[in-house]
């Protein structure tokens, strides 16, 4: 039997939606909207693409879109300046700092200079603190989504097996801290796992985020697994045969015929960081109304 396709675009629209009625209410409750900065560094085409996007989406759910650019070679401090000026304007709720950086630059040191309330990565060393010990704050947003995918598949995680195939800072680590916190029984795996099958093979739900194109085949999947594919890998046309080129890090066809549910490339996970990144601006910028309102 084939497995259901967990349709991340149209649960992102939905978010989306969402967002845009309450950055309405918010706007009309404050007196104005929330606002989004994007910090890119250099001209990659992929980078400049994503951000362009960020800004687009922006707008569409009625928040400002503030598109801050620095050259390639751009030093740390102009950056450091940049990010602190950022940090002190009160029309600016969140801030996201494009990776990664031209490579005389270190990305985790400059992300840390964002204020941890304007951080809508959610990367900054306070914020994965904050996951690490349950406690409330800004959520990295595609590992974000991904729980969001799971709920609207009425994936059941109390007690269940998650099984996660990668360990980076951006998503591996907060996805298994995500899953821990809904009661599931996590397992991180990365390249040096031994025997990467058999340990996804006990997974009630897997997630692949490894970066390598369908790492993840039919002997890794218990039958009725539930299957995240977070993986965007773009093959040459000749990989590609007649398809789109951008392929997961799961072999979708094969794992198909054994998951109970999975999610497409595209059309999956990757909807979904762009509808968390709005989601979060909102969620600081009433946190910083509240801040504001308390001091007052
Ligand atoms: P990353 O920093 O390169 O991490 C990859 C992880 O996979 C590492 O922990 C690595 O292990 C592990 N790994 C590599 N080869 C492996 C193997 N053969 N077996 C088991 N584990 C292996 O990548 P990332 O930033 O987490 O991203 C992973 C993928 O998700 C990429 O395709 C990326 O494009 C995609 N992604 C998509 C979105 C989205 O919006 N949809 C967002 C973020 C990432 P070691 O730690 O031992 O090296």
């Amino acid at each position: 039997m084939a497995a259901k396709l967990i349709d991340g675009k149209a649960i992102a629209a939905r978010v989306r939606a969402e967002v845009a009625d309450e950055v309405a209410a918010f706007t009309e409750q404050h007196g104005r909207p929330p606002g989004l900065a994007t910090v890119l560094v250099g001209e990659d085409p992929a980078s400049a693409v994503y951000v362009g996007g960020k800004q687009r989406a922006s707008e569409e759910v009625g928040i400002v879109p503030f598109d801050r650019r620095l050259p390639a070679d751009a030093g740390a401090e102009l950056i450091a300046e940049e990010l602190q000026s950022l940090n002190d304007d009160p029309a600016v709720s969140g801030i996201l700092l494009q990776l990664p950086l031209p490579a005389h630059l270190d990305g985790p040191s400059l992300t840390a200079l964002i204020a941890p309330e304007k951080d809508v990565d959610g990367l900054t060393p306070i914020n994965a603190g904050l996951l690490a010990l349950g406690a409330p704050g800004l959520r990295p947003c595609t590992p974000a989504g991904v729980m969001v995918l799971l709920d609207d598949a009425g994936v059941d995680l109390e007690g269940a097996e998650a099984v996660i195939v990668g360990r980076s800072n951006l998503f591996g680590k907060p996805m298994g801290q995500l899953l821990l916190a809904a009661n599931a029984t996590v397992t991180t795996c990365h390249s040096r796992t031994r025997d990467l099958a058999a340990v996804c093979s006990r997974a009630d739900v897997l997630v692949a985020a490894i970066g390598r194109p369908r790492t993840i085949g039919a002997a890794h999947v218990k039958p009725g697994a539930v299957v995240i594919d977070v993986g965007i890998n773009r093959l040459s046309p000749q990989e590609a045969g007649n398809r789109s080129g951008l392929v997961g890090d799961v072999d979708h066809d094969a794992v198909c015929e054994l998951a109970s549910a999975i999610t497409p490339v595209p059309g999956g996970v990757g909807p979904m960081t762009i509808a968390m990144l709005l989601r979060n601006t909102l969620q600081a910028a009433r946190s910083q109304a509240e801040l504001a309102g308390a001091r007052t």
